[in-house]
């Protein structure tokens, strides 16, 4: 029998955990294959620990991890996935909002056609605010313009993918991660299946909207230096107006004289230019703080505790 890892982050999700346990456990035991659920903690406050050690302790096709501290859902993605023992490999969340009952579909698809890989989209996003829905449209459309990743849009990170695919991602050890970007970049030929988005079955979105900003540009910044070739770009054509504005008041002032005006306009084109020299500077400076970060070499998660320490320890104590 083939086995199905499953990795789902958790922060702060009490509530969904035992709910998403009862719906896989059913979609799971009516497929052919063996399974495990790889739950990662990610440095939740609430009692999550609790219910996945117990969860674990009941069932040993569930799996833990447990982070030291908040680290993101990215984070936690690289270390369910790092600790998957499958031939297929899934990520979901656990709010149910990747519906389980495509898994089957998606293993089916990997079995008898020629795809590594299987992935859901959403067709609608019913119950989000226009605004939102409106600028993550808009990021869809800046990211597949400047990246040679192409992004599809309503992309979950729900998949389910073959162990070639699995480990061309984690070969990418990179401490600034964007998994959408990374899916993509990978390559393999991977088939969408476009579902309805579904409310969250507990608890709430742990994805404010400051996080989702910091999220787009990690994703741009991680995928493409074009915003720096862009800032270069506006630094030639505002040399090029600076060039023609000189020729254009010597002629004025040759012809008509010098009369003393223009104080207002000559504070606001240098608020103008120096507000843009700081943005293009900004933009270096993301790069830069990437490149620091990356070249620390910090690990990119600490695990405080793991179903396969509490096992070892209890081993332990039996032994002594
Ligand atoms: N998550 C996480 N770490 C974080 C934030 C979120 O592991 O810092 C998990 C969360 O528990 C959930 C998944 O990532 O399983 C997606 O989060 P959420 O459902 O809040 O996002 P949304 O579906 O609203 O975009
Ligand atoms: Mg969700």
């Amino acid at each position: 029998m083939k086995k199905i890892s499953i990795v789902v982050p958790c922060y702060n999700e009490e509530a969904a955990i035992p709910i998403y346990y009862q719906e896989m456990k059913k979609v799971l035991s009516d497929m052919q294959v063996s399974w495990e659920l790889i739950f990662v903690d990610d440095g939740s406050s609430d009692q999550t620990i609790k219910i996945l050690r117990k969860l674990a302790a009941k069932d040993s096709a569930c799996r833990y991890l447990s982070f030291s501290r908040n680290f993101g859902k990215e984070a936690a993605l690289y270390a369910g996935l790092s600790n998957s023992k499958g031939e297929y490999t899934a990520v979901m969340d656990v709010d149910l909002q990747d519906p389980p009952e495509l898994l089957p579909q998606m293993y089916d698809i990997l079995q008898n056609e020629d795809y590594d890989c299987v992935a859901a989209r959403r067709t609608t996003r019913k119950g989000e605010p226009k605004i939102r829905s409106f600028l993550s449209n808009q990021f869809y459309r800046v990211m597949n313009k400047l990246t040679k990743t192409h992004l599809v849009s309503g992309a979950r990170d729900f998949r389910l993918m073959k162990r070639s695919m699995l480990n061309a991602i984690l070969k990418m050890k990179e401490y600034n991660r964007f998994s959408k970007g990374m899916f993509e970049w990978v390559g393999f030929h991977t088939k969408w299946l476009d579902y309805e988005h579904k409310e969250r079955c507990a608890g709430e979105t742990k994805w404010p909207f400051k996080k989702l900003v910091a999220y787009s540009i990690e994703g741009i910044t991680g995928f493409t230096v074009a915003p720096l070739t862009l800032s270069a770009f506006v630094g030639v054509l505002f040399f090029g107006i600076s060039i023609v504005m000189i020729v254009v008041i010597m002629a004025r002032t040759l012809i008509f004289g010098d009369p003393v005006a223009g104080w207002p306009s000559m504070a606001c084109i240098i608020f103008m230019v120096s507000g843009i020299q700081l943005f293009c500077l900004g933009i270096a400076g993301e790069y830069l703080s990437k490149m620091y970060l990356e070249t620390k070499q910090r690990p990119i998660y600490i695990v405080r505790e793991s179903s396969e320490g509490k096992k070892n320890e209890k081993a332990n104590e039996k032994a002594s």
